[in-house]
């Protein structure tokens, strides 16, 4: 027996885990399941997280979780459970297939979509590290590293072999966010020739949007940062039928997390009118993680074999002629061992999880040099007041007041261009002499001096490794 956690969660919840669980359990599959709680309930019991000590146990064992949606209700709880389950066990990847169904139309039907977004799970902007520089203006990190692309990118491609796919598209917006965005674009180019028997393609995350809704079926499979990962894929969810058909798994080296990509819905909770198949396709997602693999096509030919039947669910048909989500369920048990000759499922093989060095640094540049300093100020004057009230405070150091910007413009020296200004600036501040390093202690008498008279908010090293710069120019720096 194989040892899977599931968490019904919260309103619609327990209805579509029981009917995935039935159907793991009626495939022959031979599972154990340890029943555990979090989310709505475990809040209102007190527990700011979520997720009881009990379920951490469980998960910490079992490795695999079937999970239902869980809801943060309002006034318990800072951070969602959700988001905590896949911290705790940095599940590094999203995959979010979406597939063409028998019998659900929509205006693609016909085309054949089959894709997967795989999208990283920890970083970017989701790192949650978000802080109001000034009363007025907020600032959110996109933190994103070396690691993390190689994580990601192995993983995509991996995925792509496992499924028998022959494409990898990865999109960015390196364009404009030259080294965050630009890091996953620079490491997929580096790891794609490593998988010659996959073609490989980048494409800019708007255009990317764009050809998804234009022809879907030139994709098959795109990995991308955790923000554009977010709105793509409920993008493709959206191209197959909706929420009730998007299933997803946050895989990580230690623990995956299965679930639907939908919420509780909690308005049809205890209705027995939902689609279960987002669950379902889940539960077949997490069969082929434990190489179950005649199982998980089992269920999956026989869900295929049902939609195409006409057993469709309320968000599908409506209320007339719909079927509960019981009945549909048994529609699909019933039958387990047929097969669709238009709809066939996939042929996979194992997945082959990146193996990544788990040392914290992957990069290791035979020089560096700290070139100058960013600081950045609170200030509610003009910008030609703060440039040279900044060029005389430097005027005897080492450094030398580069220029003065507002949310990235340049706006000192004087540029002669209308920019409307908020109360959060940038200084930079470069070495006169482009031979010679900025000293801490030499950064730290400048800081001392400008906070006399200044309020500044944080400041950002300006770093060259292997001689080229580690930063960008500010919009209308030379
Ligand atoms: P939602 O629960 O996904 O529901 C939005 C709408 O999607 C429903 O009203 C329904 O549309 C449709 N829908 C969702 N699942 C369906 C299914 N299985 N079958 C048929 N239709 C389905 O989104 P929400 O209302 O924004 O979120 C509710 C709660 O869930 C929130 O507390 C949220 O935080 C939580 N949530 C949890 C997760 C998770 O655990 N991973 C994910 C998302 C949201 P119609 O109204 O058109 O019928």
């Amino acid at each position: 027996m194989t040892l899977v956690t599931v968490i019904p969660g919260d309103g619609i919840g327990p209805e579509v885990v029981e009917s995935a669980r039935r159907l793991v359990d009626a495939s022959g599959a031979s599972i154990e399941w340890e029943l555990r709680q979090a989310g709505a309930e475990v809040f209102k019991q007190g527990l700011p997280t979520g997720v009881p000590q009990e379920t951490i146990d469980s998960i910490a064992r079992s490795r695999v979780v079937l999970k239902g949606p869980l809801e943060t209700p309002v006034g318990y709880g800072e951070k969602s459970a959700n988001v905590t389950l896949r911290k705790l066990f940095e599940t590094y990847a999203n995959i979010r297939p979406a597939r063409e169904f028998p019998g659900v139309v929509t205006p693609y039907s016909g085309r054949g979509i089959d894709l997967v977004v795989v999208r990283e799970n920890v970083e970017d902007l989701y790192a949650g590290i978000e802080h109001m520089q000034t009363p007025g203006v907020a600032q959110c990190l996109k933190v994103i590293s070396r690691k993390g692309c190689e994580k990601i990118v192995r993983l995509a491609f991996e995925f792509a072999r496992a499924e028998g796919r022959r494409s990898v598209a990865c999109a960015t917006k390196a364009n404009i966010m030259k080294l965050t965005e630009g890091l996953l674009k620079r490491t997929f180019e580096e790891i794609a020739p490593e998988y010659p028997d996959i073609e490989s393609w980048h494409v800019i995350v708007d255009n990317c949007a764009h050809q998804l809704v234009k022809r879907p079926e030139q994709f098959d499979v795109i990995v991308t940062t955790n923000m554009n990962g977010d709105i793509l894929s409920d993008l493709t969810s959206a191209l197959v039928g909706g929420l009730g058909f998007a299933p997803s798994a946050n895989l990580g080296s230690g623990v995956a997390i299965f679930e639907a990509v939908h919420g509780s819905a909690p308005k049809y909770a205890g209705k027995n009118t939902i689609n279960p198949t987002a669950m379902i396709g889940a539960a077949i997602m997490m069969l082929r993680h434990l190489q179950m693999f005649e199982q998980a096509s089992a269920i999956e030919n026989a869900l295929l074999v049902t939609l195409e039947q006409g057993t469709l669910t309320r968000d599908v048909v409506g209320d007339e002629g719909a079927a509960s989500t019981t009945a549909f369920t048994d529609a699909i048990i019933a039958n387990l061992g047929r097969t669709s000759s238009a709809w066939p499922a996939r042929e996979y093989r194992p997945l082959k999880l990146p193996e990544v060095s788990s040392e914290p640094a992957l990069v290791h540049p035979s020089t560096r040099r700290v070139a100058g300093v960013d600081v950045f100020v609170e200030w509610d004057g003009t910008p030609d007041q703060l440039g040279s009230a900044m060029e005389r405070l430097v005027e005897t150091t080492p450094v030398e007041l580069r220029l003065v910007d507002n949310r990235g413009t340049k706006v000192y020296p004087p540029t002669g261009t209308p920019t409307d200004c908020v109360d959060a600036w940038r200084c930079r501040f470069l070495m006169r002499d482009a031979s010679s390093e900025l000293s801490d202690s030499d950064l730290l008498a400048l800081l001392s001096r400008l906070a006399d008279g200044h309020r500044f908010t944080h400041i950002e090293k300006l770093h060259e490794f292997d001689g080229a710069m580690a930063y960008t120019k500010a919009q209308g720096e030379e």
